[in-house]
Parts: structure tokens; sequence; C-alpha cells
């Protein structure tokens, strides 16, 4: 019996071809739209309300691909339009947005090697440039995770197998453990060691200097104060960088501190473990080839699609432990043997094959290409700090050590600063032509901007700030 017309029709190759090739015109035009921002807005806001009820009744009209398509286009944030300024996600390379729809062809799992083969063996070589390049060790070894927060949960669980006094896996925790992190930390730090049932007290929280950059100084008073309350310090969590600031904490400090109380050191990369691609700025990640785990993300400055991550040991084999305390038949064994033996080390179970998209970008384009493209990014983060620092009516919060820069408009009598740009970003947001994000910091509210498309410059930054500048006439 041959199978319902429905299915046959749902899976015809030659509907398949004729879709693809207008997909990828559509596609292309609008990459070419997007980066000439000759389309009115970045951001073509819509209420939660109307996307919902928009979504809704598009289902009801049973929808072609070419209709889904042109639709979702219409009703996103056009990453590529350099007027997108905002969030921390990059404008993927089309070679890479390719290999994205290759995986999605293939769609093997990556979990295990003999159900993924091209993916899992491409990982591994991944693995080794990305260590190469953060100067870790011929022992380092790692896994690409489903972005950074699964990345960070990954080394912190590694981390307490290793650490821990007691044998978690069998036995479960005892007392009660603890990592140190700045206040400045991404909030998935504090949430894994939520997850691990730390509690609040699982989490020591190390004060930033005015550059948001942790105070190392104040970490072994911090250190003593935890132990003395009876609590077992197994690790810090250094950033680098911060996600509000994009501020890099003092690794090496951080690494001669646990070095000398026998912690667990971890980076958190995710962001700007990047840099390690440039000969011009990986200066700003010294100290993090002393790592015991770092955390990284392709999809932010790398070109790479979401999501696309990776946590890599300084001893590939603490690998193996994060979810199991008794890997010491391993341990007999060299650090080549069991590579392959993927779901050993990772939480996912069935994982996408993201290795092929970064595989795309660091082998197809070459090391040169990601050194252009992170030398671009944080050239033209000079330009708009330049851009805010000339005009009188706008503060920087502080001086940029990455692409992220975190600045307001100073209203010009004793208004509430917060509420005033607040107000302002929403005008920006509702107008749709820029997109920058905004946070809080020490309670305060700063207008925040990510320079994460190449093609991004001083015409969009003049643009921006001067629309803001109108808007503050507007509603003043
Ligand atoms: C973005 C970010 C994360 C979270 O990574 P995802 O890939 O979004 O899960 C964690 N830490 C830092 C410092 C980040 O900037």
């Amino acid at each position: 019996m041959p199978p319902d017309p429905i299915l046959t029709h749902a899976y015809d190759p030659e509907r398949f071809r004729a879709s693809a090739h207008q997909l990828v015109d559509l596609l292309a035009d609008e990459l070419a739209a997007n980066l000439s921002a000759t389309q009115s807005q970045s951001l073509p806001w819509q209420t939660p309300q109307q996307s919902e009820a928009f979504w809704r009744d598009l289902a009801t009209q049973a929808p072609s691909i070419m209709d889904i398509a042109r639709t979702v286009l219409q009703r996103s944030v056009r990453i590529s339009d350099p007027r997108f300024i905002g969030h921390q996600i990059c404008t993927p390379i089309p070679d890479a947005i390719l290999a994205g729809f290759l995986t999605d062809f293939v769609n093997n799992g990556s979990g295990v090697y003999e159900m993924g083969m091209a993916g899992v063996a491409m990982e591994r070589w991944i693995m080794d440039q990305v260590a190469q390049r953060l100067d870790l060790p011929e022992t380092a070894a790692g896994v690409m995770t489903s972005g950074g927060t699964l990345g960070n949960l990954t080394a912190l669980l590694c981390a307490r197998s290793v650490k821990s006094p007691t044998d978690v896996w069998k036995s479960g925790t005892s007392g009660q453990l603890a990592i140190m992190v700045s206040e400045q930390s991404h909030y998935c730090v504090r949430r894994a060691a939520g997850i691990m049932g730390w509690g609040e007290s699982g989490i020591i929280t190390v004060p930033c200097n005015d550059r948001f950059s942790m105070s190392t100084d104040q970490l072994p008073e911090l250190y003593q104060q935890a132990t003395g309350r009876g609590i077992t310090v197994i690790g810090v969590v250094g950033s680098a960088c911060g996600t509000s600031t994009g501020a890099f904490d003092d690794l090496n400090a951080i690494a001669s501190f646990c070095r000398h109380h026998d912690l667990w050191f971890h980076v958190d990369g995710a962001h700007g473990a990047a840099l390690a691609f440039s000969d011009v700025h990986k200066g700003k990640l010294a100290g993090i080839e002393h790592a015991d785990s770092v955390v990284i993300d392709f999809h932010k400055m790398l070109m790479t699609p979401v999501l696309a991550s990776a946590v890599l040991f300084r001893r590939g084999l603490d690998g193996f432990r994060t979810f199991c305390q008794q890997a010491d038949y391993l341990f007999a064994e060299s650090n080549d043997a069991n590579w392959d033996d993927l779901a050993q080390r990772t939480f996912e179970c069935t994982k996408t094959m993201m290795a092929v998209k970064f595989y795309t970008v660091l082998a197809g384009g070459g090391p040169g290409l990601l050194a252009a493209n992170v030398d671009r990014l944080m050239a033209m983060t000079g330009e708009l700090v330049r851009e805010i620092q000339r005009r009188p009516a706008f503060e920087l919060a502080v001086q940029p050590q990455c692409n992220i820069v975190c600045f307001r408009h100073r209203h010009r009598s004793a208004i509430d600063l917060n509420d005033w740009n607040n107000r302002l970003r929403q005008r920006i947001i509702h107008r749709g032509e820029y997109y920058l994000v905004q946070t809080k910091l020490h309670g305060q509210t700063w207008l925040r901007c990510t320079v994460t498309n190449p093609m991004t410059g001083p015409k969009e930054f003049v643009g921006m700030l001067d629309q803001i500048e109108q808007i503050a006439t507007q509603i003043d």
C-alpha cells in the first residue's frame, strides 16, 4: 500500500527544488536590501497581541512555505540591517546560513558518533582550533553546546564533580557548596547554581570596581568569610566579558587566587572569548590560558547563526567527569581515546549539527575573516564612543572594553533620567528605524548598543544619536 498522497506531496523533491530556488532569491534580495539599509525599519515592531493574532489567523489559511517566508521576513528584526545595534547576536555570513540549511537537510544528531559522523568529527577539529587560539594546553578538549547558558551549566557541573568532597552522581552533594562570581556576571551563572540546588548561599557575589570588572582584591576576604560560615567554595567564575557593559575581569588575578586555594577557574567567555581570533585584541583575554574551563559563543562576534557555542576543558578528560564522578577508567588512556564519545560529555541527547556552521566560517573563511570582523566591530565601537562623547547631550556609563556601549541622554532639567531614557527608547523602538536595547547598572537605566554587524558605521551612529536628540525635543 503506497503512502497517503498527503505524505508523498510533503516530500516531493521537485516541489522542494522549486521552493528552495524561490526562497534563496527572496533571501538574497532581502539581504541586499538589509545591508544597504534601504528598508524603512530594522525593527518592524508589533505588540505581542498583534503578533499573536496575526500568526493565529495565517495558520487558518494553509500558508505555503513562501507565504510563511515572506511574512516572517516582514515581521522579524532585520539582523543584517546596519541600524540593528541592539542585542549581541551577529549577522551570520551567507555561507554559514547555507550550512544551517544543509544540516537541517542532513538532520543527523551529533550526540553519538555513529549517528552524526561529519558533525562529531568537525566538532573535534573546531575544539582544537579554539583551544589553540585560547592558548590552552594540548590536553584541552570540549564539546559544542546549544548556547552559552548550557555551556556554563555544563562547565559548572564539571567543576562540581571534580571539586565536590562527595561523589555527587552517586550520593548527591553534602554541605553547602558555592562559587564566587562578580555582581556583573550573566544571570545564567546564578541560575546554574540554583539548578544544582545550592540556593542563594551557593553564590558568593564579588562586587565590581568602577569599570564594572570584578574587584579581585576582595576575593580573599569573601572566601575567608564563606569558609568561616561552613561553606565549601569550589570555584570562581571570571567574565570575559560581562554582558551589560562588556567589562573584562582580571583573569590572571582570578587564576592565581584559584591556584592558591585549589579552586576551579571557569571563564564565561560567551561574548568576549571571540577576541582570541584577533591578534590586535586578544590581550584583553590575558589569563584565560589558565582556565580549567571556558565557554565561547560563536553566534555573538563570530559570524555564525544561532545557536553555536562550546565549552572547553583544560584537561579534556574532565569533560567525562561532568556527568559521572567515576571516570577513572578513562584516565588510564590518552586524551585521544574516546573523543568521539560525545554523549558522555554533553547535556544534550539529540544535538543539532552546529559544528558544520562554525566549520564553514572558520575553515571556509579562514581565521583572517574572523580577525577582520572582530577588528572591524571593535574599531566601529570606538567610532560610536567618539560620536557620543562629541555630543554634550549624552554621557557614557563607562569606557567600553568590548563592542558593547552603555550611554544615556541627559535631560537639561532635574527629571528622573531612568524614566526619561526608558521613554526615549520606547519611542525609538516603535519607530523601528534603529534598534538598541537598555540595561540597568546600579539601579540606573542606560541605553545599550552592541556593534555586531560589520556594516554598521559612523553613518548609523550619527543617524541614531540625531534621532534620539530629535525625539527628546518632541516629548520634552
Ligand atoms: C550571552 C551570554 C551568555 C548566554 O549565552 P547564550 O548563548 O545566550 O545562552 C552567558 N554569558 C555571557 C557573558 C553572555 O554574554
